[in-house]
């Protein structure tokens, strides 16, 4: 075909995890050619056990509707398999070509690499680019061609001294958008909103469109970035930026996070503050770099002697004590119902519950990562499997596993004066600083004047950190001894 009649046909954009105009390579070179077509499609039969948890699917619900908007109304909304979808939005409006932002979940790979040679063989041509990470994981590997699993070399001499992000792209200027198919569903048709409504938390939490992932960064940078590197492990302080969702669905781009904290940052933050930020970036990398090569990170340990780990049986009250933010722990607590109502948890947080479901409770880090796919509006299959396996210490470049988090300890240096506890456990509001870490030792008459009756309105600890710890210890060892 000659290309200057091919460049006439409409190039149908199809959006996955980069929902988002400013710094979209895909979306940047399809409007270079003329006019687009831009398409979403909910592919929940391709992702099976991974298909979007309850929090994901609301974030995505609003990230769709303001997309939409910013696509004056002419986005086409899809359900089901995405060949028969493409191709007959192909047939009815004449395209011959799809452009997407490469995806790196396992499945989603493998989906898109039948999807590009059954597309070719019904004459339509399909394109990809890299609309998601600062370096493809290909690119990245050791002198011997195998890939990184420590992260610090990874990062340093694997990221760091290859070529630099791409700069990023500005929104295309008065895009050429194809009216919308007759055929495109609504995003109701969809049913991403929950129908008992537990969302009220999380709409009062979030706010969700590009331009507000653009502010989330513009406030990060005025006055999170400064004090990165102490502040971000402080649950109750402003320091980190609360990007996560929006990295993940891709309203905005990490080279766009990259390039102005370096760039803007540079006039409030010291270079320490600023690298710890980078490198935070630099951990999402490394996530997908791990599940990119080891496809088998969600749901085999990256260290096969875990495998023989004797994990307590039958711990469903345990679990469900961990889920629902009861287990006599505040830190822990609070963490879990900053979840479970906001769809997120801090990072020191999520580190300090998930090494007592794993250490002290015993239970299986599948079951933690399960929860969080859920709960998290940021949930993602390679941060979450990466990070899981991190807390476990059966990860590729993780904590050890004797390093075990004591959440009084935590809660201590980390929440001193109990307001991130105040926030999320009302039950404890009223206890003083110096009791609000460990409720069961406060005098009884501390108790009630704080309106607490422990047993009653708040749980007794479920477990004994000391011996938990031991025992954990000791099962550890068995590993250790069989590796
Ligand atoms: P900031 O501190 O502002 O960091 C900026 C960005 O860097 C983040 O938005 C994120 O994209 C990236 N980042 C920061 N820390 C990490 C990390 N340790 N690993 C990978 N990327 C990181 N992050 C997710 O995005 N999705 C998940 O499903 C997820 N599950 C996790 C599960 C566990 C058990 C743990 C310990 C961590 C998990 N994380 C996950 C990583 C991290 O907790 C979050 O990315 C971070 O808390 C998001 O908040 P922020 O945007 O304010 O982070």
């Amino acid at each position: 075909m000659d290309r200057k009649t091919h460049n006439k046909s409409p190039i149908i954009v199809w959006f996955r995890q980069d929902l988002r105009l400013a710094d979209n390579p895909t979306l940047w070179e399809a409007c270079q050619n003329g006019q687009i077509i831009p398409v979403y499609i909910l592919d929940d039969l391709s992702a099976g056990t991974w298909a979007m948890g309850g929090a994901s699917r609301w974030f995505l619900h609003h990230a769709l509707q303001s997309l939409n908007n910013a696509l004056s109304d002419r986005l086409n909304i899809f359900k089901g398999d995405p060949l028969e979808c493409l191709s007959h939005l192909a047939e009815v409006t004449g395209a011959e070509t799809v452009y997407w932002s490469r995806c790196y979940e396992p499945w989603r790979t493998a989906r898109d690499i039948r999807l590009k040679s059954d597309l070719q063989n019904l004459g339509l041509k399909a394109i990809s680019f890299n609309g998601s990470l600062l370096w493809e994981p290909w690119e990245i590997v050791k002198k011997d061609g195998s890939p990184y699993r420590v992260f610090t070399p990874y990062y340093r001499r694997g990221c760091l001294s290859y070529k630099s992000p791409r700069k990023p792209l500005p929104s295309p200027k008065k895009p050429l958008i194809a009216n919308k198919s007759k055929c495109s569903l609504s995003l109701c048709d969809l049913n991403l909103l929950p129908i008992i409504p537990w969302d009220s938390k999380m709409s009062e939490t979030w706010q969700i469109s590009e331009q507000v992932a653009q502010n989330s960064l513009d406030n990060f940078i005025a006055e999170g970035i400064g004090d990165y590197q102490q502040g971000r492990n402080y649950p109750n302080k402003g320091n980190v930026s609360r990007l996560s969702p929006y990295l993940h669905f891709g309203l905005i781009s990490p080279n766009t996070a990259w390039y102005r904290a370096q760039n803007e940052g540079s006039m409030v933050a010291s270079q320490d503050n600023i690298d710890v930020f980078l490198s935070e970036l630099g951990w999402r990398e490394f996530s997908y770099y791990l599940l990119y090569h080891f496809p088998q990170l969600p749901e085999r340990n990256l260290q096969s002697k875990f495998d023989l780990f004797p994990w307590a049986q039958d711990n469903r009250a345990m679990l469900t004590a961990w889920q629902k933010g009861l287990t006599g722990y505040p830190l822990i607590d609070a963490g879990m119902r900053e979840l479970y109502s906001t769809g997120y948890m801090h990072n020191r947080v999520r580190m300090v519950v998930g090494s007592f479901l794993v250490k002290n409770l015993l239970i299986h880090w599948r079951e933690g990562a399960k929860w969080f796919w859920d709960c998290l509006v940021d949930a993602d299959l390679a941060s979450n499997s990466a990070s899981w396996q991190w807390v476990a210490g059966c990860g590729a470049d993780a904590a050890p596993f004797f390093r075990i988090f004591n959440p009084l300890t935590q809660s201590e240096k980390f929440d001193a004066q109990g307001d991130y506890i105040r926030q999320y456990v009302p039950e404890l509001a009223e206890l003083p600083a110096k009791y609000i870490h460990a409720p069961w030792q406060a005098p009884s008459e501390v108790l009630s004047a704080a309106n607490l009756s422990l047993g009653e309105n708040y749980p007794m600890p479920i477990v004994d950190l000391k011996q938990t710890r031991e025992t954990a210890l000791a099962k550890f060892k068995q590993i250790k001894a069989s590796d």
